[in-house]
């Protein structure tokens, strides 16, 4: 088997040519199509029927001309008849089966790649979102698993059911007439050479309007999630002219793809024309001088008329597939991105009894030359509330990033009392944090599933007492179904405060040992401020708490205040002992927070900095 494939690839060298469609295709065969094998069988044999019946239908004509319609025999009549409608029934049962078949297999390889897909996506680290558009994802999940569903069933239409229909109805030619044949079978060839050369523009074509494609889905998906700023900005125009750009480039790429395909019908058609002027000449010559009998004539145009669609469609498969395999192409870009985070799925638990969390000499860069962190040292004792404070810029999400894992450190290590995090088995390290980001994310089930994604064994009373620490119960008793109420787009029916207390009741519900606090800078009115502020109390009671603050209250009872200047801790303490040493922290929180604080701690500051200048 081996030394045939061998043997095969040997002679048929663009197969393998990378740049071509076809290792493409073969691994779609091997990874998605493998699995289909009965049903791409069962197709077959009914397209083979297809096929057939086709030829069948041509060849069958010759004796209803001759017999029926010129030497008039009744008894063969019937017969014929009854002929004609077991074909076009068998037709008929064939192309719905083998139509059937193939959606089926389509879709379930469409099904397939999806689900391979998202699972691949969930797997991938934070770096391959952060380069990778949105957009881009959705369109992979769409169209161009679509693509992929459909590039096997194209090119197994093709090569069953045309060619075979093709060969059939050729073979009915050449019983019909050998020297007529001749004149197609010339010119054939001719019409199909015409078309392949077009080809080559077509792919460039196809990446470019999937590309434009994305470029449309990313402009809606901004304008629609930002849709507050684009009307506070007046930015609708901005929108729409990025928008129609857009829209401009698919529909030109659009029309020239239509242009192309449009040249293959008119080479076809002239073609097709000069093919049957000269079979006429032909066979009227032979009737009218040598008595020839009318019934081949008519078989053999019924054959080249019953071939011309299959052929075409075979001149047009290449383009076909060309269009398919760029859309399986990026599938496959994405399943080849490999994670390069080690999860360490055997890895050994991380076991966290205090909660210490500690960098020691990171160093750690998104982007190659500009280090965020460099010869980092930072410590949150366990069971205290660490805050962040600094400039926007000088690395506190960072800090948080690297204790979820969501990159890893370039050198130097983190430790959860003294494991290193990189070591432990990743899936039991998030176990043990609960993280309340600034801006809460809501997913679209109901307020009950929302808290749940905490911890997603909990029960319903679980459930329930989270809600009410995060002091959530009474606004969500108050919503109309209560725990039940589905919440839509994003929970945009909610207030800022009420998500932001449904968020603390998820990581209260996860009961992590170290919470992972960033607070959102909008400010809330003062009775949702309230609330909240006490949710976050009893969330951080006797865990460690990282925080990212943005709020007066939360420096004021921190524990420990770490000031970050561009990735170095410059200045850590207290609130009064940061303020009395009037330096870093002292200017920062007279910058911040002095217009909301009216007590001694400000005023010290203000003198601090007065005397700083
Ligand atoms: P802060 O939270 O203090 O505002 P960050 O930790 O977000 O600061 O950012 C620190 C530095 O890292 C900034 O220079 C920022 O531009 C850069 N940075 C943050 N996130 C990314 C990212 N995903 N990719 C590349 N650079 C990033």
């Amino acid at each position: 088997m081996n030394k045939i494939k061998a043997f095969i690839l040997r002679r048929l060298p663009f197969l393998t040519n990378p740049e071509g469609p076809w290792p493409t295709v073969f691994r779609l065969m091997r990874e998605s199509g493998k699995k289909h094998t009965l049903g791409y069988i069962i197709a077959t044999v009914f397209m083979a029927l297809v096929a057939l019946t086709a030829a069948l239908s041509a060849w069958i004509l010759r004796d209803v001309v001759d017999q029926v319609f010129v030497d008039q025999d009744l008894a063969v009549l019937s017969g014929l008849v009854i002929a004609v409608i077991v074909i076009s029934v068998v037709r008929g049962i064939s192309l719905y089966g083998s139509t059937v078949t193939l959606t089926r297999v389509g879709n379930a390889i469409i099904a397939e790649n999806q689900r391979r897909l998202f699972d691949h996506i969930l797997g991938l680290g934070m770096n391959f979102f952060d380069r990778t558009h949105s957009s881009d994802l959705i369109a992979a999940m769409s169209v161009r698993a679509q693509a992929a569903g459909q590039l096997l069933n194209t090119i197994l239409t093709s090569f069953v059911r045309d060619l075979l229909s093709v060969i059939g109805l050729v073979a009915v030619m050449i019983i019909q007439s050998p020297w007529m044949s001749l004149i197609v079978l010339v010119v054939g060839p001719i019409a199909i050479f015409g078309v392949n050369h077009l080809v080559r523009q077509m792919r460039n074509m196809a990446k470019m309007e999937f590309a434009g494609m994305t470029q449309i889905i990313a402009s809606m998906q901004e304008t629609a999630h930002g849709m507050r700023v684009v009307k506070a900005f007046n930015l609708e125009s901005a929108m729409r002219t990025r928008m129609n750009q857009a829209i401009e480039t698919v529909r030109q790429r659009g029309n020239r793809i239509g242009a192309i395909k449009a040249q293959t019908a008119p080479l076809m058609e002239t073609l097709g024309g000069f093919a049957i002027a000269g079979v006429m000449l032909w066979a009227g010559y032979q009737t009218i001088y040598e008595g020839a009998r009318p019934g081949a004539f008519v078989s053999f145009v019924a054959a080249i008329l019953l071939a011309y669609e299959p052929a075409k469609r075979l001149a047009n498969t290449r383009v076909a597939i060309e269009r398919g395999v760029v859309g399986v192409q990026f599938i496959y870009s994405i399943l080849d991105t490999k994670p390069t985070l080690d999860t360490n799925p055997d890895g050994p638990e991380l076991k966290v009894e205090r909660g210490d969390v500690t960098f020691r000499n990171v160093n750690f860069h998104y982007r190659k030359k500009t280090a965020v962190l460099t010869d980092f040292n930072f410590n949150a004792p366990a069971g205290k509330v660490t805050a962040l404070v600094g400039p926007s810029g000088s690395g506190k999400s960072t800090i948080i990033s690297l204790i979820e894992r969501y990159y890893d450190v370039q050198s130097g290590t983190v430790t959860i009392d003294d494991q290193d995090i990189s070591k432990v088995r990743l899936a039991s390290l998030r176990d043990n944090l609960a993280l309340v980001s600034q801006d809460t994310v809501i997913f679209e089930t109901t307020v009950r599933e929302n808290i749940r994604f905490g911890r997603p064994s909990a029960t319903d009373e679980e459930v329930e007492e989270a809600a009410q620490n995060a002091m959530a119960h009474d606004f969500i008793m108050a919503l109309k179904d209560g725990y039940d109420q589905e919440l839509e787009d994003a929970g945009k029916s909610l207030s800022g405060g009420q998500r932001q207390r449904i968020a603390i009741a998820r990581a209260m519900l996860r009961d992590a040992p170290i919470i992972l606090l960033d607070e959102a800078t909008s400010s809330l009115d003062s009775e949702s401020e309230n609330q909240v502020q006490i949710a976050f109390d009893r969330l951080m009671k006797g865990r460690t708490t990282i925080v990212i603050a943005h709020r007066l209250s939360t420096i004021l009872s921190a524990d420990q205040i770490c000031v970050l200047v561009r990735g170095n801790v410059v200045e850590s303490g207290r609130h009064a002992e940061l303020i009395a040493a009037g330096k870093h922290y002292a200017r920062l929180y007279y910058l911040q927070f002095e217009k909301h604080a009216d007590d001694e701690a400000a005023a010290l500051a203000n003198e601090k900095v007065a005397a700083l200048g």
